[in-house]
Parts: C-alpha cells; structure tokens; sequence
C-alpha cells in the first residue's frame, strides 16, 4: 500500500541524503491538500521558507496566491505546493546534480502519493527537470503537455515575474493566460462534472444468467509500462 504524505513528509523531515542538510533549519516539503487536483512544483526553498518550513510564503509566493485566487478561484489549501529540492541552497545558488538525484525519490513519492491531474512548473529550472528539455520556460509556456497519463503545464516562476516589472509586465498577463490553461484543462478532464444529467432512478433488478468465462490468449493482454508500476 502507498504511504500516505504526512508518512512520507515525516521520513523526509530527518533527511540526509545530500550536504543541504547541513545547512537547512528545516526540510520544507511541501503544503496543501494531499488529494490535490493541482500541484505545484518550484526549484528550492528560499530564505523565507527555510525559517517557516512552508514553500512560497515570501513575495513570489503572494503571488502565486493571488493568481490561483483570481483566475482558478482555488486558495492555497486546495491545491499542492512543493520544490524539486526540500531544503535550502546556501544563498539561494543553484541546485547541483548530485542535490536534485538525492532529492528526486521524494517528489517521486509525492506525486505517487497526490495523483494530481495537472502539475504545474515554476519556471524554467522546474520545467526542465519534469519534462527533460533543454528549452527555456518562454518557449515551453502557454502550452500543455500530456506527461505520465497528467498535464503538465509550464509557467513562469513567480520572483522571475516580481523582478520584471510585476503585474504591469507582459510575463504577468501571460501567467495569467497559463492558469487559464489550467482551469481549462481541469475542466475538460473531470471526472465528475457538475453539469453531469442525474442518474436515472435504479430499474428493478433484473436476473441475468452468468456469462461463460471467456479466456483470453496471454499474448493478447498487453504489458503494463515499468514506469507505470514503480513510478507515477
Ligand atoms: N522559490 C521557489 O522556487 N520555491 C519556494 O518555495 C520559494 C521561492
């Protein structure tokens, strides 16, 4: 059986697998509703987040909030909100190789865990990451793209967006335009739409003789992908 989060972020608390350990006041692992539709996915804790233990609570993350209110009308509480790396860079550098290898099981086991419907990454480091390409977030962005039987959807990281020109800047309205893709994208693959015609009352039951098993030839049933077993 899965692990639930609160199990997984209670193993990752204690966590040593690389040197941010040595470093860290606390593994920040994430926040939100652990059956989440959405996650949220940015590149590593900053100073703020270090000492709160909460990913994006500084000014970038006033910002995510207040776009997830605006355009998915969605506080922080009904979606996920996590990094790839749990613990803080000294001085906010970047993340090293060996950092994100020792990292990765642990959003690994997140998104196993969340089976979210759609991911969104936080700028370029995280869309890079999650969808192995060398291409850049401006590139990437306004587009999904269909990742492990999920959507992922690229956006622009929000202190990118706070450092050029805030809400006035173009990044901003096309931020915008990306969470409009994300509501869209909910929408359309709902599993319970709220328009959905009421069930029509049960019909007397009625006896219907068992069916003969019908056996299927081994080689007809297809294998199931590796990755779909051990990963998402
Ligand atoms: N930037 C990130 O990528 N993550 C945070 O949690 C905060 C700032």
């Amino acid at each position: 059986m899965n692990r639930t989060l609160a199990d997984i972020g209670a193993e990752a608390a204690g966590c040593t697998r690389c040197r941010l350990a040595e470093g860290r006041t606390q593994v920040v692992f994430g926040v939100g509703n652990p059956y989440a539709d959405v996650l949220f996915i940015g590149e590593a804790p900053g100073f703020h987040e270090d000492k709160q233990g909460e990913p994006f609570v500084g000014a970038a993350g006033q910002l995510l909030t207040k776009v997830l209110g605006d355009v998915l009308n969605l506080d922080r509480g009904d979606v996920y909100i996590c990094n790839i790396l749990k613990c803080r860079p000294p001085g906010n550098r970047d993340p090293q190789e060996d950092e994100i290898e020792s990292c990765t099981p642990w959003l690994v086991e997140q998104i196993s865990s969340i089976q979210p419907r759609v991911i969104v990454t936080l700028g370029n480091f995280a869309t890079k990451f999650v969808l192995q390409t060398q291409q850049g977030i401006t590139r990437m962005r306004g587009k999904a793209y269909p990742w492990h039987g999920r959507t992922v959807i690229p956006t622009f990281h929000p202190a990118a967006i706070l450092h050029g020109g805030g809400e006035k800047s173009r990044q901003f309205g096309e931020l915008r335009e990306d969470f409009e893709l994300v509501r869209d994208t909910l929408a359309a693959t709902d599993p319970a739409p709220a328009s959905a015609p009421a069930p029509e009352p049960t019909p007397a039951p009625v006896q219907v003789p068992e069916p003969a098993p019908v056996r299927v030839p081994d080689a007809d049933v297809a294998p199931v992908p590796e990755e779909q077993l051990e990963l998402f």
